[in-house]
């Protein structure tokens, strides 16, 4: 049967800030690939309005799935505006089961900021809901529910840190250094946040930044480049490995796991410091409703901003 991975992260960019290098990998091994950002970045900008920056990022964003063979998807959230409450959860559990993934890769519970941890959540409780039948989506054509629970990933927090600047160990890092080239190409789709970071952030050049940290994660696992994941454990969810067994060719597991002297051999780099903003923190009042479940309309576009197609591919039947 053919694998489905659906990636889930809250800005445009973080995937390929995180994981764009593994995905790119399994695209390539003919693996279904799904990235999807929960907002369309409609704050990662000081120049444009909300719907301009959103049409913007939306199509960056699809650009960049588009040169390894993903496809990306906008549920349509706001920046700064993501919350885990009844319909947010809907909304998410109906995506799942439209894609019906059997591994989905989602934020890190401990990040720099507000999204990234609130996607985190959603994502981990809806993988739950999504394989019980008796939750209802309030979709106006609902997806079947999923015969299992998808096993979940979380990437690693930007810059490899958490709120107190204190490193988060990944449980196994992939090599990436087959698919660097296409990771950068990827980021460098996301042309309107390099204005952005310089501006607001300070950074001077947003793929420098991702070499760092990529360079980083990989030192954990004493290679020279790699993206670091970690398994959820929680009951009921899969315990299996069957992320890893898809990149195992390429997986390393952090030399301070290993349980013996190597991890006296932790290369000495520098601790990662900075975590960076991807999307903005300007705070837009009123812009969290999620609007459109009751009455079909979930995962439109919200503002005018591009058609992002909810998935219609639905691959099982529907309920009669
Ligand atoms: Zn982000």
């Amino acid at each position: 049967m053919e694998q489905t991975i659906v990636a889930i992260h809250a800005h445009p960019d973080d995937i390929e800030f995180l994981a764009a290098g593994t995905l790119a990998g399994l695209s390539r091994a003919g693996i279904r690939v799904i990235m999807a950002s929960m907002t369309a970045g409609d704050c990662g900008t000081v120049s444009l309005d909300p719907t301009e920056i959103s049409q913007i990022r939306v199509r960056e964003a699809a650009n960049s799935a588009d040169l390894v063979g993903a496809r990306y998807y906008c549920l349509g959230f706001k920046d700064m505006a993501i919350f885990s409450d009844d319909a947010s959860r809907r909304r998410i559990t109906e995506f799942l089961r439209a894609l019906r993934p059997s591994i989905v890769i989602t934020s890190s519970p401990e990040d720099y900021m507000a999204d990234h941890e609130a996607t985190a959540v959603l994502v981990r409780d809806a993988c739950f809901s999504a394989a019980l039948p008796n939750y209802e989506t309030r979709h106006q054509t609902p997806a079947t529910p999923l015969p299992e629970i998808p096993a979940l990933y979380f990437m690693d927090p930007i810059g490899g840190v958490d709120r107190n600047q204190r490193p988060v160990i990944p449980d196994f890092v992939v090599d990436i250094e087959e698919s660097f080239d296409l990771k950068i190409a990827m980021l460098m789709e996301h042309k309107s946040q390099k204005e952005w970071l310089r501006v607001r952030h300070g950074i001077e050049n947003y793929v420098s930044i991702m070499q760092k940290w990529t360079r980083e994660r990989g030192a954990l696992a004493g290679i020279r480049i790699g993206e670091g994941f970690r398994q959820y454990r929680g009951h009921p969810y899969p315990q299996d490995e069957r992320f890893q067994d898809l990149v195992r060719k390429h997986l390393h597991i952090p030399l301070a796991l290993r349980g013996n002297d190597e991890s006296d051999l932790v290369p000495a780099e520098e601790v990662p410091t900075q975590p960076v903003v991807t999307s903005g923190p300007e705070l837009e009042p009123d812009t969290a409703e999620l609007t459109g479940i009751a009455d079909g309309r979930m995962g439109e576009p919200v503002d005018g901003v591009a058609p992002s197609p909810w998935p219609e591919d639905r691959s099982a039947p529907t309920r009669s």
